[in-house]
This record gives structure tokens, sequence and C-alpha cells, in this order.
């Protein structure tokens, strides 16, 4: 059992990135902050360059100079330190003041015009992402961890570059002047480089931990999201599921401890052998020989041994840093691979925008079976339907018989497992998918309204001028208007109280019947309601699918309803039951054959009021 969990964790090692690929995936990035703020770079690392000479000059070359001249204190040197001095704290002044200026003004500008970058980047891909990737868990751990670091890690390649630059010219100065005073010092310099290597291990050993973590943070931020948002508000409160909830909790906590637990281990040793080394051997062994130069043979000045002291813990810590930078670009560059991934990841369902314009017609399944990833069991088997132009057809079956499956196929979100989605008889891949999807008017049963204006959620893109009859017009016919017309910002009102205080939150119906409106204020060829009535009265959905019969004459209605009662305005009825067609013809033809939707209409129709013998249903 070990030996097998050995070699899945084998296999799932990741593969060590080859230097071009660090190289690669770190220009990568600053290629893409370069077109965000190209001033952004050149301003940042040339700042540091000067920052760092200041640093040197002000901190052991000062002390070189001040100590050495006053070891022989004449006017001349008095003079020489004095005026050096003066010139050390003008640079420092000078230097203060700038970078206040631009981490103040420039670098917030630059790093909102970068985020913005990433973003636009992100948010384009995640939205021509297929449905299907949100239920594989391995993309979709993936996913979360760039959406949540990208931007962050993307900038840590900028300041590790940055550290490396000021490293570097550190490192040079001090080194320099070292040499300059006896040579030997570079085989101090050297040790923390040889050191500095083990660092890579322990960059390494953080990347797999923060891997390992992602499922249980995953956890952790749907807890709190069940805590916290309110779609879980009522749930929480009225039932006992935040004991389920707190028992996820603790079962995510073990699990990130037991990670924790494996890889900090494995991390102390390195960093006591990295501290050890550092500290003791070559700061302690660079400062025993200058003072034993100094003190016992003579051949050192006094300034030159306490810039040893100085220079040489400086020297080591700066190199040091330098290899855990070299090692940074290599961790960096295993998250970046990450967001590379999701960048270049194609979706399966091409968007071929070259493709075919689709201008209404008939629209087909033709033997269509689609399984979702991970299940066992087909949700649809082997469909063959074809839709007309200006048909009314309902669907209808019971819960899980594969309704909305069949219209996230006709939307294109899925691709078919098997079988064929046709347009006019030609297949939506051939289509560019902006103008399929441009196509329908679709309100789904979890319809979700944004936090912006009515205007907004009705049309579902920035209204434009003379947008605002229409609106209300859609409106007055989804039978929302009554309820807009009292808000005292009408149809500019925001949804949700999100963003804007005098932003207003409607009830289910209401919801509803903003979205329906979409319906009626663009005019695509196709129509798909899935359950868009659940959370209205009867009447106000008699009225709701009336008016959308009148709106809808000349366009395919394709429509899902829990209610029977609306599926007698349809021309054709299709029952699903277990992801197969069982029955299909006209209310009456069905009603007629008195099978299972004959039954199923029978027993809805005990519950209405006033219902007709012959099915004919009026509430
Ligand atoms: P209906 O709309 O008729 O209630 P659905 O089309 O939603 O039915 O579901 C059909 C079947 O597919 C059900 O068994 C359901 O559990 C399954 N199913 C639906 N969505 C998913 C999904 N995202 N992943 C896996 N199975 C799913």
């Amino acid at each position: 059992m070990k030996k097998e969990q050995k070699k899945i964790k084998q296999k799932e090692k990741k593969p060590r990135l080859k230097l071009s690929r660090v190289l690669s995936d770190n220009l990568f990035v600053l290629r893409i902050v370069h077109r965000a703020a190209p001033w952004y770079m050149p301003t940042y690392f040339g700042w540091s360059v000067f920052a760092s000479l200041v640093n040197f000059l002000s901190g052991s070359y000062l002390l070189r100079v001040a100590v050495n001249k006053l070891q022989t204190p004449t006017e001349e040197a008095l003079r020489r330190v004095i005026l050096y001095i003066v010139v050390v704290f003008v640079l420092n002044l000078t230097q203060r003041l700038v970078t206040g200026w631009i981490n103040n003004r420039l670098y917030p500008k630059y790093n909102l015009q970068i985020v913005g970058e990433f973003q636009e980047l992100l948010f384009a891909k995640a939205r021509r992402v297929e449905l299907e990737c949100y239920e594989d868990p391995a993309f979709y751990d993936k996913y979360v961890k760039v959406m949540d670091n990208a931007y962050n890690r993307s900038m840590n390649v900028v300041y590790a570059l940055d550290r490396l630059i000021w490293n570097a010219v550190s490192f040079c100065a001090n080194a320099a002047l070292l040499f300059v005073i006896d040579p030997i010092f570079i085989v101090f310099g050297l040790i923390p480089f040889v050191l500095g290597l083990l660092n890579k291990r322990a960059n390494k050993l953080h990347h797999t931990l923060t891997t390992e973590v992602t499922p249980s943070e995953r956890k952790q931020s749907y807890i709190r999201r069940a805590f916290y948002m309110v779609d879980y508000a009522k749930e929480m409160r009225l039932t006992n599921m935040y004991r389920q909830l707190f028992e996820l909790q603790h079962e995510a906590y073990r699990e990130h401890m037991k990670a924790l637990r494996r890889y900090s281990l494995h991390r102390v040793p390195i960093a006591y052998v990295l501290n050890i080394g550092l500290e003791v051997v070559t700061i302690l062994g660079a400062i025993l020989y200058a003072a034993y130069q100094t003190l016992n043979t003579g051949r050192m000045l006094l300034g030159d041994c306490l810039v040893v002291f100085n220079s040489v813990a400086t020297i080591s810590w700066t190199l040091n840093d330098l290899i855990a930078n070299l090692a940074e670009f290599h961790a960096n560059a295993l998250y970046i691979e990450d967001f590379r991934y999701f960048l270049d990841y194609q979706p399966k369902i091409d968007a071929n925008e070259q493709g075919l314009q689709a201008e209404g017609g008939t629209l087909s399944l033709r033997g269509v079976s689609f399984c979702y990833r991970g299940a066992t069991q087909s949700s649809l088997k082997g469909i063959d339907l074809d839709f007309h132009p200006g048909e009314k057809i309902a669907l209808v079956g019971c819960n899980g018989s594969g309704k909305t499956t069949l219209t996230k196929l006709l939307l294109h979100l899925y691709e078919p497992t098997e079988g064929q989605v046709l347009l006019n008889g030609i297949p939506a891949t051939a289509y560019s998918q902006t103008s399929w999807r441009r196509q329908f008017g679709v309100v789904f049963q979890d319809l979700k309204t944004f936090s912006m204006s009515v205007a907004e959620n009705v049309l579902m893109r920035p209204i434009e001028e003379d947008d605002e009859a229409r609106v209300i017009e859609a409106l007055k016919q989804s039978g929302g208007w009554e309820k807009i017309s009292s808000l005292p910002h009408g149809i500019h009102t925001t949804l949700t109280r999100e963003f804007d205080d005098e932003g207003v939150v409607l009830s289910g119906g209401e919801s509803q019947k903003v979205a329906l409106a979409r319906i009626f204020a663009v005019p695509t060829p196709i129509v798909i309601l899935d359950e868009p009535s659940s959370a209205l009265d009867p009447i106000a959905e008699y009225t709701m699918f009336d008016n959308m019969l009148r709106a809808c004459r000349d366009r395919t209605l394709i429509f899902i309803s829990h209610r029977l009662s609306s599926a007698v305005l349809a021309d054709r009825v299709i029952l699903l039951d277990h992801g197969e067609i069982v029955e299909s013809g006209s209310h009456k033809e069905l009603m007629e054959r008195n099978g299972i939707y004959a039954e199923m209409f029978r027993k809805q129709a005990e519950n209405y009021v006033d219902t007709a013998a012959d099915g004919e249903v009026s509430v």
C-alpha cells in the first residue's frame, strides 16, 4: 500500500524546471509588466542602483574614510571628512525625498496599471474556459491558485529582480573595498555562496507545501463563504448545517497541519545549517582575521579593520540573499508555470471566431449523449430532436431527468460526449461561438442579477442612448415594471446594496421578472427558459407566459417549467426520463395517450383550484 502511494506521489511530482524555462517564465511576466507600465521597471531598477550606491557610500565607505583619516588627525583630514559627510548627507536627503515621491505617487499608479493588465488577461481567459473545467478538481485547484496568486507572484519577480540588482551593486562595491584592503577576504565571501544553494531546496519545499495545502485551503474558503455570504444566511441560522461545516473546517485544519508538520521538519535543519554557516564561520572568521592583522601584525589600519567588521557581514548577507534571490526566480517560475498553463489552455469548445455566423433556423440534436466529467452515468442518452423556427416547446420530466443538461448542450456550454448539435444542419462547432450564443435569450433557474443598474441587468450590457423605452417596455411585459417604477431611480436603480447605499434588494420573484425582461428587450431568434417562474405566483406566471408567447410569436421558445399548466400552451411537449425522450407530442396528444405525462399532469391538476376535465387550466 505504502509502495503504491509512493509511486503515485512520484508520478505527481512536478518535473524539474530547466534553467531556460525558469528564465522564460520570469521573462514572460516581466514582459506583461513592461507592457502594462513601460516606465515602471526602468524607474524602479534605476533607483535601486542609485539607492544601493548611496547606502554603500554612507556605510562602509564613510566608516573607512572617517576612521583612517582621523587616525592621524590633521586639519586637512578633518576638512575632507566633513566635506565627505556633507556630500553623503545631501545624497541621502535627495534619495529619501525622491523615494517618498515615487513610492507614494508613481508606483501606486503603475501598480494599478499592472493589476489591470493581469486582471484583463485572467478574466478574458476565465470567461472562455468551458464549464466542464469547473468540475475537474485538478484544473479547478490550479484555477483558484492562479486567480489568487498570479498578480502577487508575478510582482514577486519584479521585486526579486530589484533585490538582485540592489544586492549585486552592494556586493560589488563592498567586495571591491575588501579586495583593496586585503584580497584574502574573497575566500570568506564565497562560503555563503555555497551555503545559499541550500535555499533552493527550501524554496522547493515551500512550493510543494503550498500545492499540498491547496485542497484544504479551498475547503476553508468554501466554509468562510458559507458563514458570511447572504446566499447561505438563512440556512445557517435555521439549521444545524453549521455543525457539519465546523467538522469540515476541523478536517481541513488537520490536513493543513499534517502537511505543515511534514515540511517544516525538513526546513529546520536547512535553516540551521544556513544560519550557522553564515554567522559563525564566515562573519566571525573574517572578523577574527581582521582583528589579528590590526592588533598583532599591524598590517591593517583601524578604519580598514572596522570596514571589514561592517562589510564582511554585508557581503555575506548580500551573497546569501543573492542566492536566495536566484532560488526565488525558480520558485516563482513554478507558479508562473500554472499561470501560463491557464493562459495557454485551449478550451475544448473552440471559440472559432472566424466560423460561420449563426442567424436563426432549425436547431437540432442528433444522437446526442452526454456524461458529466467524473460521473458514472450519462445524463443524456441518444437524443434526436428538432426545434423549428417559431415552435413553442415544453421540456418536462422529473428532477434530474436531463432537462437543464439538454439546454446547456444547446447553448454550447458543453460539448456532447456523442452526437452533434446542429443549426440548419450545420454542426455548432462550425459557427463562431459568439454568434452562436447570440442566438439565444436565456433565463436560468439559478439566475443571477449583477450589482449594476436594473437597465443593465435587463440589457446585460452597458446602457446606450434610446435604450430606456425598450427596457421599460420589456419590464412591463415581464411584470417587473410595477416594482421598478416605484423605485426613486427607476430603471437606473442599482440592484443589491453591495456598492450603492441607495441600491435595492429584490425578492426572488421580482428578480425573476427583471431577468425575464431580458427576453423581451433583446429579440433573439431562440429563447430558453429554464424554470424561470418558480418564484412567481400562478397568476404572475400565467400572465408572464401569455406575454412571452405573444412576444415570441416568431421566435423558437424552449421552456422548462415544473408547473405543467404552462406545458398546455406549448406546440409540443417533450418528456424526458433518465436522460431519454420517453414521450413527445402536443399536450392533447399526450393526454390522449394516457402515459406518464398524462399521469403527471392529472396529479398536478388536482392541486389547482379550478381545473377543467380536458386539461385546460384556468388559474
Ligand atoms: P433536470 O434539469 O431535469 O432536473 P439536470 O439536467 O440538471 O436535470 O441533471 C441531469 C443529471 O445530471 C442528474 O442526474 C444530475 O445529478 C446530473 N448532473 C447535473 N449537473 C451535473 C454536474 N455539473 N456534474 C455532474 N452531474 C451533473
